[in-house]
């Protein structure tokens, strides 16, 4: 029947009495498309308003740069946190699109061979430009890895774990990217030996807008849909991510893909 779930339980009591639990969920169903929609229409919606506010924002701040003794100080101040606060609020609006497109898309569509080398390689360039030379950033892959998926997925999810190793990492410190490879799949490795997080917070991490210190992190810019992006990603793909952390040692974010492919063509 179009637009009805119903979810079964069975419970069985000794070896011959059966209870069936039969529980519609049609109205959860429902529901949950609203809230998929609501939030895709709402963060469509907002992103033009949003670049108008910021384009006006800019010409302010140019216009304030030609006089500078002219404008109270306060105003320089104000122009900037107006700036840093708008520029999050596009980052939380492009991934809660994205989030949006990957829970709403048929995974089966768009998928191909991914070069996982040449993509590992601009995602750690990228990483480390935006470390600006104060993390080591290693990458260890072979150059014949290769997945059968989505590149531009992949990439934002690989990006995701790399960005947040430096993110919460401490200047000076060690991050490596390891591609593993075995008779059962493949292994995406992203190790840093940062800030860590405490066992508590490990279970809730890839919930939307999760964040284990929101105080302390709000200075990194995150919008805490970062790992949300990562699981969905690697459900389309049929993998999974793993996650061990000790808090002040660091954190070791795992992704297991249960095949690889020969060859990328
Ligand atoms: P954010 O945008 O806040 O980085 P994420 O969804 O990417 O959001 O991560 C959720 C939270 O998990 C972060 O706020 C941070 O507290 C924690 N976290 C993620 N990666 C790391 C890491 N490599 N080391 C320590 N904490 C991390």
């Amino acid at each position: 029947i179009e637009n009805i779930r119903l979810q079964y339980s069975i419970t069985l009591y000794g070896t011959n009495n059966r209870l069936v639990v039969v529980r519609n969920i049609t109205r959860l169903h429902q529901l949950e498309v609203m809230r998929k929609d609501f939030v895709a229409n709402v963060s469509h919606e907002l992103r033009t308003p949003l670049t108008v506010i910021t384009g006006y924002l800019e010409t302010m701040q140019d216009g304030l740069a030609l006089m500078p003794d002219k404008a109270p100080p306060v105003w320089k101040r104000a122009l900037t946190q107006m700036l840093t606060q708008a520029e999050r609020m596009q980052n939380i609006i492009s991934d809660l699109l994205t989030l949006s497109r990957l829970e709403t898309s048929d995974n089966q569509v768009d998928q191909g061979a991914v070069n996982v080398h040449e993509l590992l390689d601009t995602v750690v360039n990228d990483a480390m430009a935006y470390s600006d030379g104060k993390h080591r950033v290693k990458l260890e892959c072979p150059d014949s890895a290769c997945l059968t998926g989505n590149r531009e997925e992949l990439r934002s999810a690989f990006s995701n774990l790399v960005y947040n190793a430096v993110k919460y990492t401490p200047e000076g410190g060690d991050i490596k990217v390891r591609w593993l490879e075995n008779n059962y799949g493949a292994t995406l490795q992203v190790k840093d030996n940062g800030i860590g997080i405490d066992p508590q917070h490990l279970p809730r991490l890839t919930e939307r807008f999760y964040r284990v210190d929101k105080g302390r992190h709000s200075q990194t810019g995150g919008t805490g849909l970062g790992l949300a992006i990562v699981k969905h990603v690697l459900l389309r793909h049929n993998a999974v991510l793993d996650v061990s952390s000790k808090p002040g040692k660091g954190s070791t974010f795992s992704c297991r893909f249960p095949a690889v492919r020969r060859e990328c063509g």
